[in-house]
């Protein structure tokens, strides 16, 4: 519906049409001939009423005067209106970004916004003294040309919103950064980083005293251990009645050694992450000493090791390393499946990567234990693993070999059924047998497939 002004406004040029009809008619015999010269003249009115609107919308200072009518005055009131309220508005987002840029300037942590092409966007101030980039100069720039580490160029590239990486700042080599980046936007992507040498230094600070701990007890250990082997060796009748307690005492402290052993080696595996020198390593030979072992640990209680081993299947790794991860699932396998229990090895590759699984027919692990096992001195029943010789660090001593060998283990487990413990490497670790394997004899080359377990899960 149109509203009072603009019927008047029909209404007037209505008239001015008629009469000036009615006088092109009476003067030149002609009414179109009025009515084209009064179109031209109030089109020619309209246009110079736009052109000083535009004026006056393009003049910021609001000097000039807007068009005047009835029609107008209300166009500009509109316009006045619209303005008033973007002013406003302007107002409220200025001071919500200085509230804004006020916060990530307090931000400990850099932060940094990368556009699809992965450029600088924009940057706050703690991204100078963590990252080194200059708000002035660097936007625009790849961030893979200023932060050039290759743990974070593989990272950047990677494009995992999940993890995080770890790498010296380029300002400062003493200063250890953890970044994360996760998506920002439709096409945008925020790069946070954040200053994690004094966590690192404190974790540095718990591995070195464990190790130096572990290191300094194990030589007074060695020297009790040697002067009760002699007692318990010699044939002296005074020491008779003191054979127990010496028994006691050795294999307490042979106990004592175990645990030192396995802290030692959780520290070199923390120490070395990733850095063990790789070789290729003939694991059916491996396996065949760990059975054997496992035969020797198993003695009267007469368990069946089974090897289903393929003889082709070397691996790139550590042995040591992989001797001890093995050694741990096997023996398990032999503590906690009762007397005459059945215990397999499987040891298998395809295109999917290279498997070692040892499963048992033993007591088996209730489902909520699973998620903790490989977690240190973690056991179920810790009387239990302490009869059996256990010092509650085999599971996490597997799981930081593997994780140093890029694999992961596998748990899945039924109680009073058995259990299964499966190693995971990927396929790139594969490499082929370079001599014919010794131990032929104790191998098949086929090996069984992996059954699903009720509790399943990961270590
Ligand atoms: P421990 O020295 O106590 O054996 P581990 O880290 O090797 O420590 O294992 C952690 C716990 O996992 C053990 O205490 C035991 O309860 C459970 N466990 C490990 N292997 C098996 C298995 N084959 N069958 C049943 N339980 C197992």
């Amino acid at each position: 519906m149109l509203s009072r002004p603009w019927w008047g406004l029909l209404w007037r040029l209505g008239a001015l049409f008629a009469a000036a009809a009615l006088a092109g008619w009476r003067l030149f015999d002609h009414a179109l001939l009025g009515l084209l010269i009064a179109l031209a003249g109030a089109l020619f009115w309209q246009l110079w009423r736009l052109s000083q609107l535009e004026r006056w919308l393009l003049d910021d200072r609001e000097a000039r005067a807007p068009p005047s009518g009835r029609i107008w005055e209300g166009i500009v009131a509109g316009i006045g209106r619209l303005r008033r309220q973007n002013r406003k508005r302007k107002r409220k987002f200025g001071r919500l970004l200085e509230q804004f840029q006020r916060a990530t300037a307090a931000l400990p942590d850099a932060a940094v916004i990368l556009d699809e092409e992965d450029k600088v966007f924009w940057c706050n101030g703690a991204s100078q003294a963590l990252l080194g980039l200059t708000p002035g100069r660097d936007i625009g720039l790849p961030v893979a040309n200023l932060l050039r580490h290759p743990s974070f160029v593989a990272f950047l590239n990677q494009r995992r919103a999940s993890d995080s990486v770890e790498f010296p700042s380029p300002v400062d080599d003493g200063l250890m950064l953890g970044a994360r980046i996760v998506p920002c936007g439709k096409k945008q992507r925020l790069l946070l980083a954040t200053d994690i040498s004094r966590v690192r230094r404190l974790e540095q600070m718990r591995r070195d005293f464990i190790a130096n701990v572990s290191h300094e007890l194990r030589t007074p250990l060695t020297v009790v251990i040697g002067y009760l082997e002699t007692l318990l060796d010699s044939d002296n009748p005074a020491l008779e009645s003191w054979r127990r307690p010496l028994r006691g005492m050795r294999q307490q402290a042979a106990r004592m050694m175990h645990l030192i052993e396995d802290l030692l080696m959780l520290a070199r595996l923390e120490a070395q992450k990733d850095r063990a020198p790789k070789k290729p390593v003939a694991v059916p030979a491996l396996l065949a000493d760990i059975a054997d072992d496992a035969l020797a640990l198993s003695g009267e209680q007469g368990h069946e090791i089974r090897l289903l081993i393929d003889a082709e299947v070397w691996i790139l790794g550590c042995e040591q390393e992989l001797r001890s991860a093995f050694s741990n699932l096997v023996f398990n396998a032999v503590r906690y499946t009762p007397a005459g229990g059945e215990i397999e090895i499987r040891w298998s590759a395809d295109e999917n990567g290279i498997r070692l699984a040892v499963e048992d027919n033993g007591e088996g692990i209730a489902a909520h234990h699973i998620p903790r096992l490989s977690e240190r001195f973690y056991r179920v029943n810790r009387d239990r693993s302490r009869g059996s010789g256990g010092t509650g660090l085999g599971l996490s001593i597997v799981k930081h070999v593997l994780s140093n060998h890029g694999g992961q283990l596998r748990i899945s487990s039924e109680l009073g059924k058995g259990s299964l413990f499966v190693c995971e490497f990927p396929a790139g670790l594969r490499v082929r047998a370079a001599t014919a394997p010794e131990r032929a004899s104790v191998f098949e080359s086929a090996p069984a497939p992996v059954p699903p377990a009720p509790n399943a899960g990961e270590a």
